[in-house]
């Protein structure tokens, strides 16, 4: 049975090719379009202990031989066993010395038998550098089937949403060269230059290729709004990568409607867009003067409030479409008000070492959202993870051995390991995952947060869980009162003796930008909540006083685009900017800072 399934996994790729296709297909040709794709979903979670083990012997038989790989298998018997048994688990640094190498000209065969196509740039970092991931011809057609596939599962959710546009905010950021020529780039931009992009699913969106392709994110975005809206009776899907990408276009229509409007009332494009690539694309699409349609946005526009300000400028919207899970949760409010309760749809959990999983469930709320594991894309072991009473994952891996995909439990916390065609092998990615269910036999895992991602001022730790738990009680004090915490981050302040956490809040009026006023003694309530919220550990210690009282900083409309900005200006990518939830860099603190206007502290009465 499961060799036919491996027939069918080397047809995937091809066979979901063909969804770029839907939009001339007919009725008939889209079922079947449908039905394979969801034929290789049934075989691929049906068949999971097969599939991987059969990935782990292939990728065993072709890189054994690596020096990397050789020197743990002494007698030179390289079976799924002894791998298991003999070959370490590692983190980045461990492997950092053979990328290096190769990065600097050595072949890649002392880590990997097949070509490297160029290295991926992890947001992730390694001694302040971003991590340069290994990518091969292969391990990008597999990770394209897993976002083909998922593709397909929110459409067929969705009817009548293969007939419109994708209103898609993209960008791109400069491409490295390493000194051994191999290129190193995002995924993003890496995926957004491939023909399989552009004559796929480039042709289902507003923008222009070449507006995506635009290095200068600007002018980039006036024009990728500027078309989205010259085409809003047609865009039925409206998205990004990354929710924090939405966050900011948001606030960059806010900036800019006026001018986006006066484009195209008077059908000229502003002379500040000078990108040759974006000019020629905008005169194909700015052709004339439409004033009945600079009208119509700019009456939505003025509106007062802009609740629901998406689906009043994209009538015909049926979801929005980026990544919600994870440290981007703290966006869920901030689109739902705009999006006026249009289906928040989080579609896939990747990174750049590997594909992971996908939404079988689109219509599933942000905090309810799970990845199903396709086993087809790397092989996957999970380390467990202790928890406490509270259900909290803890930094520390347990004793235990690792555990198959197979074999996961459920409602037990793991970090996953991956072992890849791309050179990485029991490779730790650093998120702590979740098992809630199963599709057929494949586990279902919710994302929990990034492993280490915690503020400690003493033997506290608060995860990124739990201070995003905390924040979310807080925001109920204030909600209310019309009060939206828009986003937020944070540091432990250890300037002084003892230190603090200190939470950065960016608030705003629901319906207008205006900055609330600011009531001392509900601000102080939000702060006894949030560290009512925290755990036994940090209440015990803030009590006897090795914790100070924790301090909210507001920060007014717009600092956090600031935030993101410093973080682009270090190379960060757009389409793949996380904010931090806690921040490291001294720099970063500061900028927030400038943008203070109240800071509030927990009462010294409190514990
Ligand atoms: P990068 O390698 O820069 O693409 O970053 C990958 C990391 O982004 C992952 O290891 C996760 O920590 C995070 N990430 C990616 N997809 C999701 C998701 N769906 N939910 C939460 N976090 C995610």
């Amino acid at each position: 049975m499961w060799m036919m399934v491996l027939v069918f996994l080397s047809d995937i790729f091809f066979v979901l090719l063909t969804v770029p296709t839907i939009v001339m297909a007919s009725e008939k040709e889209i079922k079947e379009i449908y039905e394979n794709g969801m034929n290789i979903l049934e075989d691929l979670t049906n068949n999971v202990q097969e599939i991987q083990e059969q990935l782990l012997e292939e990728i065993l038989k072709r890189n054994a031989g690596t020096e990397y790989l050789s020197r743990f298998f002494p007698n030179g018997q390289a079976d799924n066993q002894s791998f298991k048994t003999n070959v370490p688990i590692i983190t980045y640094e461990d492997i950092q010395p053979y990328i290096d190498r190769i990065a600097n000209g050595e072949t890649s065969s002392i880590l990997l038998a097949y070509r490297i196509i160029q290295f991926l740039l992890s947001t992730g970092t390694s001694g302040g550098q971003p991590k340069l991931i290994p990518m091969t011809a292969e391990s990008f057609e597999k990770r394209m089937s897993d976002l083909l596939l998922s593709d397909l599962v929110t459409r067929k959710c969705f009817s009548g949403s293969d007939e419109g546009k994708s209103l898609y905010l993209y960008f791109i950021k400069p491409e490295m060269e390493t000194p051994s020529g191999l290129k190193a780039s995002f995924f993003t931009t890496f995926y957004f230059k491939t023909e399989s992009f552009k004559n796929g699913l480039a042709k289902f969106c507003t923008s222009p290729i070449d507006t995506i392709l635009c290095l200068d994110n600007k002018q980039s975005m006036f024009c990728q709004l500027l078309t989205g809206l010259l085409q809003r009776d047609e865009v039925v899907r409206f998205g990004s990568t990354f929710a924090s990408v939405l966050a900011r276009t948001i606030k960059f229509l806010e900036d800019y409607w006026r001018e986006l409007c006066s484009n195209i009332r008077t059908g000229y494009l502003s002379d500040w867009i000078i990108d040759p690539g974006c000019k020629n694309a905008m005169s194909l699409i700015l052709t004339r003067p439409n004033r009945e349609l600079a009208n119509s946005i700019q009456q939505i526009c003025e509106d007062k409030s802009w609740e629901g300000i998406i689906v009043k400028l994209w009538p015909k919207i049926k979801y929005i479409h980026c990544i919600i899970t994870g440290s981007m949760s703290q966006y869920v409010s901030l689109l739902e008000f705009y999006g006026g309760g249009i289906p928040l749809v989080s579609p896939i959990y990747n990174s750049s070492e590997s594909s992971f999983g996908i939404n079988l469930k689109p219509l599933s709320k942000p905090f309810d959202v799970s990845y199903t594991f396709l086993p087809n894309t790397a092989y996957f072991e999970f380390l467990p993870v202790s928890k406490d009473g509270e259900g909290k994952a803890q930094e520390t891996w347990t004793d235990d051995e690792p555990v198959d995909l197979a074999n996961v439990k459920l409602g037990r916390y793991y970090e996953v390991v991956v072992t890849t065609l791309a050179g990485l092998y029991r490779y730790t990615v650093g998120d702590v995952l979740k098992v809630t269910g199963f599709y057929n036999k494949s586990p279902q895992f919710q994302f929990v947060e990034r492993r280490n991602v915690v503020l400690s001022i003493d033997v506290d730790k608060t995860t990124e869980e739990d201070l995003s738990k905390a924040i979310m009680k807080a925001k109920l004090i204030l909600e209310p009162l019309g009060i939206m915490l828009t986003t937020y981050s944070s540091y432990a302040d250890t300037s002084l003796t003892p230190g603090r956490y200190v939470l950065f809040w960016e608030l705003k009026m629901k319906g207008s930008n205006d900055l609330p006023k600011l009531d001392a003694k509900i601000m102080e309530q939000c702060c006894c909540m949030v560290e009512e919220s925290f755990d036994f550990t940090y209440k015990s210690h803030r009590k006897g006083g090795a914790i100070s009282a924790l301090e909210v900083r507001v920060v007014k409309h717009g600092t956090f685009d600031e935030l993101m900005d410093f973080y682009v200006s270090k190379g960060v990518s757009v389409a793949q900017y996380k904010p931090p939830s806690c921040l490291k860099s001294e720099e970063a603190v500061m900028i927030l800072n400038s943008g203070m206007v109240g800071k509030f502290f927990s009462p010294k009465t409190m514990f």
